[in-house]
C-alpha cells in the first residue's frame, strides 16, 4: 500500500522517503503522516461538516487547523480541533458560539457577537407557526414571560386563544431539547403575526430570544414590518358576560371594533373596545382600584371597587343600609348576626358596664337610665343605693 492509495495529498506527505515503509494500522498511519488535516477538509467537502454561519463574513479568517463547524451532536454549539494531537485522535472540542468568537476573535464587540450567536442559533432552529387555539395557548404558557404568559383560571379559555381566527398566528422557535430538559421553557421566542395575506406578513413585538427569532424569520424570507399592518385583522369574538369579551393584550394595536362574529383590530367609531387589557377581558368592563383588575361591569359593587374589594373595604349597616369604610368608621357587631354603624348602634343598643355585653336598650336597667357613663343591664342591675 502506497501513500497515493491512501489518498494523501502530496503536500502533506512526509518529507522523507516512504518507500519500504512498514505497513502499519490505518490509525497509526494517520498519526504518523499528519493526514488528519485532509480528513477534516474532506468532511467539509462531503457535507459531513457544516460551516459556521459567519464563515463568509469579510472579517473572518479561520483559525488554522481548527476546522470549526456546527457540532454534529448538538447543533447549538460549535465544534473544532483544539490541537494537532487531538486532530490525530479525531477528538473535538465543543463550545458555545459566543465563547468561541470571544476567545478567538477578540476584536469583535459584544453587539457583533450576539448578532452572530443569533444567526448561529437560527441555523439549527425551525420556524414554527401556531394557529389553533390549543397551540397558541401552549406557546404562551410554555414560553417567555409577558402579561399573557399566565394561566387565567377564572376565565373559560386563555385570552390568547382569540388569536386563532385564521387572520393571525404566533411565530415561534423552540429551545434545544437539552435546554428544555434542564428546565427551560419549550418556547424560546414568540411573535404575533398577521398571516392572512402571505405576501404581506406583519409582525408584532417579539418576546424571549428575539434576536434568534428575527434571524430565523430572515432566513425564511419574512420581512420585519410594523404593527400598523394589523388593522382589519380579526380576533375571535367570545362573549363571557353581557357585552364582555375574552381578549388578549394586543401589542400591535390598542383598539378594536366589535363585529358580528369577530373583534377587528383598528379604530372603529361604533362598538369600539380596548385591546390592551391585561385581565383577559374587554367590552363593558371597569377597573377596580382595590385589586387592579379589569372586571365585568356586573361585578362592580361601587364606583371604584369590585364586589370582593368592596367587601374588604366597606361594610353596609344592617339597620340603615348606609356604606361605611371599615378602617375609618366604627362597626358594631350585635345579636350575633348584625353589623351596625355608630349611629344605629347608639340608638338601639348599649354596653353593660358590669358584664360588658352589648344588649338592646329594652334590656337596660331602669335605674341606670340617667347615668350616661355607666349603664347596666337588667340582670346586672346594681342594688339601689341606700343612704347609710
Ligand atoms: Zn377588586
Ligand atoms: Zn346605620
Ligand atoms: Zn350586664
Amino acid at each position: 500500500m502506497s501513500i497515493a492509495t491512501l489518498g494523501l495529498s502530496q503536500a502533506l506527505a512526509p518529507p522523507w522517503d516512504t518507500k519500504g515503509l512498514e505497513i502499519t494500522p490505518i490509525t497509526q498511519i494517520r498519526v504518523a503522516t499528519g493526514t488528519w488535516q485532509t480528513r477534516e477538509q474532506n468532511r467539509f467537502v462531503s457535507g459531513d461538516y457544516q460551516h459556521v454561519p459567519w464563515a463568509r463574513q469579510i472579517w473572518y479568517y479561520p483559525v488554522r487547523e481548527h476546522y470549526v463547524h456546527i457540532c454534529l451532536t448538538d447543533p447549538t454549539m460549535v465544534s473544532f480541533t483544539i490541537c494537532s494531537l487531538h486532530g490525530a485522535e479525531d477528538r473535538k472540542t465543543t463550545m458555545r458560539a459566543g465563547k468561541y468568537l470571544r476567545r478567538y476573535y477578540p476584536q469583535l464587540g459584544d453587539i457583533d457577537i450576539s448578532k452572530y450567536c443569533a444567526t448561529f442559533k437560527s441555523v439549527s432552529r425551525k420556524l414554527r407557526l401556531a394557529t389553533t387555539r390549543e397551540e397558541i395557548r401552549d406557546v404562551y404558557l410554555d414560553g417567555p414571560n409577558s402579561c399573557m404568559s399566565y394561566d387565567f383560571p377564572d376565565l373559560d379559555a386563555h385570552p390568547c386563544e382569540m388569536y386563532a381566527s385564521g387572520d393571525l398566528g404566533i411565530f415561534y422557535i423552540e429551545n434545544p431539547s437539552s435546554q428544555i430538559s434542564r428546565g427551560a421553557n419549550r418556547v424560546a421566542a414568540r411573535c404575533l403575526a398577521r398571516i392572512d395575506k402571505p405576501e404581506h406578513i406583519a409582525l408584532s413585538t417579539a418576546y424571549g430570544d428575539y434576536e434568534t427569532l428575527q434571524a430565523v424569520l430572515r432566513n425564511e424570507g419574512i420581512p420585519q414590518e410594523n404593527g400598523l399592518h394589523f388593522e382589519g385583522a380579526r380576533l375571535l369574538r367570545e362573549e363571557v358576560a353581557d357585552d364582555v369579551y375574552l381578549c388578549p393584550y394586543v401589542d400591535a394595536h390598542y383598539q378594536g371594533g366589535l363585529h358580528k362574529n369577530s373583534i377587528k383590530i383598528g379604530y372603529y367609531r361604533a362598538n369600539s373596545v380596548d385591546l390592551q387589557v391585561t385581565s383577559g377581558l374587554t367590552g363593558d368592563v371597569f377597573f377596580c382600584e382595590g385589586c387592579d383588575q379589569t372586571l365585568p361591569r356586573t361585578d362592580q359593587a361601587q364606583d371604584h371597587y369590585c364586589d370582593a374589594c368592596f367587601a374588604d373595604n366597606y361594610f353596609i349597616c344592617d339597620e340603615c343600609s348606609g356604606e361605611y369604610n371599615i378602617l375609618q368608621d366604627q362597626r358594631f357587631y350585635v345579636d350575633g348576626s348584625r353589623y351596625l354603624c355608630f349611629q344605629c348602634y347608639h340608638l338601639e343598643y348599649f354596653e353593660c358596664s358590669q358584664c360588658w355585653l352589648i344588649k338592646p336598650k329594652t334590656e337596660r336597667s331602669p335605674s341606670s337610665e340617667d347615668d350616661s357613663y355607666r349603664q347596666y343591664c337588667a340582670l346586672c342591675l346594681p342594688p339601689v343605693l341606700e343612704e347609710e
